[in-house]
């Protein structure tokens, strides 16, 4: 997963982008990057790492004038280069084209083979390098133009952000997988994956970018867009609601955190919890859920779980003994409030099972004498090829075991997931309209040829 920011008509450009960066570190961690546009000359920072640890205000000097993106990366472990930091950045005898993407291309392998059998040479093993290198052939006279041509035949989910000359453009993929708002700061036209991005640079809310929507800015701030495609039926990543956003953040329109109290109070209607002392959250992704858990319920809510809040994201492991120890270093129970209690554990998702089972260890060492655990997602049975980094079937746990058996496998008392139907119809302008495949296997598209070598983000 990936989060991105651009603004253009503003003299502060790439500050207002390193900005906008630190509000979207939830959703990557492993790299980050600014592009900014002065005059036609271009210039980019990428790093490896924090927002916070590998940029300085004094380094964003470098980086002056009225246009700039900026991107932050999450994938797996094994794939994490400083070649895949994004933004990219080509020159071409047209100029130069600088691109940031949240989102996964199921067709890249092709598109690349293609490209490749026409003689261009890939520098990353991104799937958004097919973008770039279309765009640097599109024909069409005007930017929009340019990139609506070179996503033609693209398939997939991309929320983008590009730079080509000093035009900064959006597009939404036509299914509208991935969030994309736009927002305005006096003159400045800003767009941000999150609102909460909008909130830090203290821009307002325009409007969502539109599926299938092309919107290009010139650096005096006015505006075109095209539509790439009829519309057809949305297919939002649900998942962003679930886990992924912020709860501060308003996504596809609607409130992160109305979501998951809804959520949270539909899941207490259809697994209670009678006779629990108290509800806790895992901390922080669940604590909107775990509130709706507990006021439906009408148990208290405790803080059973402390966080460690210098572990991030990112300290998820390849090995599972380093996955075993991670759950110990990133969260601690509180042994006073847990001691002799019957308790409800709230979690947002379960994948490989691997955090829960050590988090329900951790309680029960605190001594719990129940624990029943609810989840306000449903079981997740198959992978993400649109940009969650879920793993392959074979490591989900809801995959290959049935409720009854992860149950026993945790190690809690109780487990009850939230259904399909309950938490399509707990989401902002639910239940249609929605990407669910990692849930219920109705993918929007047939899956990649090759989903793990080019999974980005
Ligand atoms: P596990 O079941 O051990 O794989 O981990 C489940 C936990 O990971 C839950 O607490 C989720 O909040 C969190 N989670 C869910 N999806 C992801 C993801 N794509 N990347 C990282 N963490 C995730």
């Amino acid at each position: 997963m990936c989060g991105i920011f651009g603004i253009s008509a503003h003299a502060d450009a790439a500050a207002l982008t390193h900005l906008g960066l630190y509000s979207l570190q939830h959703r990557g961690q492993e790299s980050a990057g600014i592009v900014a546009v002065k005059d036609g000359a271009v210039n980019v920072l990428r790093a490896m790492g924090l927002v916070s640890d590998k940029f300085s205000a004094e380094s964003m000097r470098t980086l002056s004038g009225p246009v700039a993106i900026g991107h932050t990366r999450y994938s797996t472990a094994g794939s994490s280069t400083i070649e895949n930091a994004q933004p990219a950045l080509v020159r071409f005898k047209g100029g130069h084209i600088a691109l940031a993407h949240n989102g996964n291309l199921t067709n890249a392998t092709e598109v690349r083979r293609q490209l490749e059998d026409q003689g261009s040479i890939f520098s990353s093993t991104m799937d958004s390098e097919v973008i770039v290198h279309r765009l640097a052939r599109a024909q069409a006279e005007r930017p929009e133009g340019k990139l609506a041509e070179a996503l033609q035949g693209i398939e997939g989910a991309y929320s983008l952000l590009v730079i080509i000359g000093d035009t900064l453009v959006a597009a939404r993929d036509p299914l509208g997988w991935r969030p994309l708002v736009m927002g305005r700061l006096n003159g400045a036209i800003v767009f941000a994956s999150e609102s909460c991005a909008l909130d830090i640079v203290g821009a307002t809310i325009e409007r969502e970018v539109a599926p299938g929507e092309i919107v290009a800015v010139e650096p005096d701030g006015s505006v075109r867009t095209i539509q790439m495609s009829a519309p057809a039926e949305p297919r939002r990543c649900v998942f962003e609601y679930v886990y992924f956003a912020r709860p501060d953040s308003r996504v596809f329109g609607g409130s992160v955190d109305r979501a998951r109290r809804a959520l949270g109070r539909r899941l207490a209607r259809e697994h209670p919890a009678p006779g629990a002392d108290f509800v806790f959250s895992v901390p922080d992704s669940s604590n909107s859920a775990a509130l709706g858990f507990a006021e439906a319920s009408d148990l208290p809510l405790e803080l059973a779980l402390i966080r460690n809040h210098y572990v991030g994201r990112t300290f998820i492991q390849p090995t599972q003994q380093g996955r075993d120890e991670k759950v110990k270093v990133k969260y601690n129970a509180v042994r006073e409030i847990l001691a002799g209690k019957s308790v409800v554990m709230v979690d947002d998702s379960i994948v490989r099972g691997t955090t829960t089972r050590g988090l329900v260890a951790l309680v029960r060492a605190a001594g719990a004498r129940e624990v029943h655990m609810r989840v306000s997602s449903p079981p997740i049975t198959g992978p993400c090829y649109y940009g969650i980094d879920t793993p392959d079937r074979e490591q989900l746990i809801a995959a290959n075991h049935s409720v009854e058996e992860i149950a026993r496998r945790i190690g809690v008392d109780s487990l009850g997931y939230i259904s399909l139907d309950g938490m399509l119809g707990a989401v902002p302008d639910g239940p249609s309209g929605f990407c669910h495949a990692c849930f219920s296997g109705q993918y929007p598209t047939k899956p990649p040829t090759v989903p793990e070598k080019l999974r980005l983000g």
